[in-house]
């Protein structure tokens, strides 16, 4: 291990061991410990430009939000969905109010928030059609979680492997491909098409608007639902509130999210329109920590932050700010995305090679498959932001 005079990159050994001996190994970890932070900066001095993959959207430990989650905590922790608890009632209605969607079901996680919609897309069809209407067309190369259903649903073939056998019903079409998605549509057995309107995990891939828009009408036309999984794009994190914004006026029959929507703490959403908003009937779905009042509580703070038009300005201001400063670098080919969430294509270096160059001058950057992936705080400050910039422009001109 490494260690800069400056920068506290460590991790205690026995730490380290006992991480290694009895929590499996499915994640390779760097090696460094997080103990503590401040908006954009840990206690070892790392500058983050990570936002514990976009969860964190208000940075480390933001006062407001802390204080929110404290005082819920002492007040009351959980009491399962049998019962009814202010925080997400609170949570739901304005939830409801910035985006427009009628009602939500209440989950834990992305992929739990995508496990509901898929299962409501179905139940749709099944309600309306009956038997055999289940198939639902997502793009190559998405992540829509680790589950067994949403890894079905998942469009990257490296990830399906060993665990046979996988959910049935998912058919991956190319992204942009208008082709692709009138064959796919062919046999009739179609119930829904799942999108992420930027790809996360895929890399940093928007989609286009004109397919966007084509798969609305297609969509409308045949009583196709669309659901788009924000869970990485949503809550502000691509200077809009849900980055559908960006592409056209049509909204998605059903929308999840997670990641920055709790500022950190675990829980996912699925959002219903009129159409879905009475599918999942009493006894139909569940989830016994859904609607979590301490995550609720979190939940609110982030919805009172990110939803007003100065703060999305300001995530925009930063974007721009982050492309002005890096697309003149040689080593930059393009930057993707939009927001705070951005990919650089580089041209010689290999982005996880990046990464640990960057841990180790007290920088933590992402990557999404080849592109390095910015995903900081929306709440970095410039002065933080200007630290992080400056390490990575003389990184990526080493
Ligand atoms: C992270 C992510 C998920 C999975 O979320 P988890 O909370 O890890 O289950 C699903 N979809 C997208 C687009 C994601 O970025």
């Amino acid at each position: 291990m490494e260690n800069n005079p400056q920068i506290n990159h460590s991790a205690s050994e026995t730490m380290t061991e006992n991480t290694n001996k009895y929590i499996m190994p499915s994640y390779g970890r760097f090696p460094l410990e997080i103990e503590s932070g401040k908006n954009c900066i840990t206690s070892g001095g790392q500058i983050d430009f990570g936002a514990g993959i976009g969860t964190n959207s208000l940075g480390f430990c933001d006062v407001d939000w802390v204080n929110a989650v404290c005082e819920q905590v002492k007040t009351l922790q959980h009491t399962s969905n049998l019962y009814y608890t202010k925080p997400a009632s609170e949570f739901a209605e304005k939830l409801c109010n910035i985006t427009g969607y009628i009602n939500m079901f209440m989950a834990n996680s992305g992929a739990e928030a995508n496990e509901c919609a898929i299962k409501l897309a179905r139940k749709y069809s099944y309600d309306k059609y009956g038997k055999d209407r289940h198939k639902i067309i997502t793009l190559e190369g998405s992540f829509h979680g680790r589950t067994l259903a949403t890894l079905s649903a998942t469009g990257q073939p490296p990830m399906h492997d060993f665990f046979f056998p996988f959910v049935e019903g998912f058919q991956y079409i190319a992204p942009n491909s208008i082709t692709d998605l009138e064959k796919a549509l062919s046999t009739g057995d179609v119930c829904a098409i799942m999108l992420e309107y930027i790809q996360g995990e895929g890399g940093i891939n928007p989609l286009n608007t004109e397919f966007v828009n084509t798969v609305y009408e297609i969509a409308q036309i045949k009583d196709i639902l669309v659901i788009a999984d924000e869970v990485q794009t949503g809550a502000g994190r691509t200077g809009k509130f849900l980055a559908g914004e960006h592409f056209g006026s049509k909204r998605a029959d059903i929308t999840t999210m997670a990641k920055g929507l709790f500022g950190g703490l675990p829980a996912g959403v699925c959002l219903a329109n009129e159409k879905c908003s009475n599918v999942l009937t009493a006894g139909t779905h569940g989830s016994t920590y859904g609607g979590n009042p301490v995550a609720m509580a979190g939940g609110k703070v982030v919805l009172n932050k990110v939803s007003s038009s100065e703060f999305l300005t300001e995530v925009n201001q930063k974007g721009d700010y982050i492309r002005k400063e890096l697309s003149g670098l040689p080593e930059v080919v393009s930057i993707d995305g939009k927001g705070l969430m951005l990919g650089l294509t580089l041209k010689s270096k290999c982005a996880s090679d990046i990464v640990k160059t960057a841990l180790d001058k007290g920088l933590l950057v992402l990557t999404a498959k080849e592109k390095l992936r910015l995903l900081p705080p929306l709440t970095i400050s410039y002065k933080e932001l200007n630290q992080g910039l400056s390490l990575l422009k003389e990184i990526l001109s080493q």
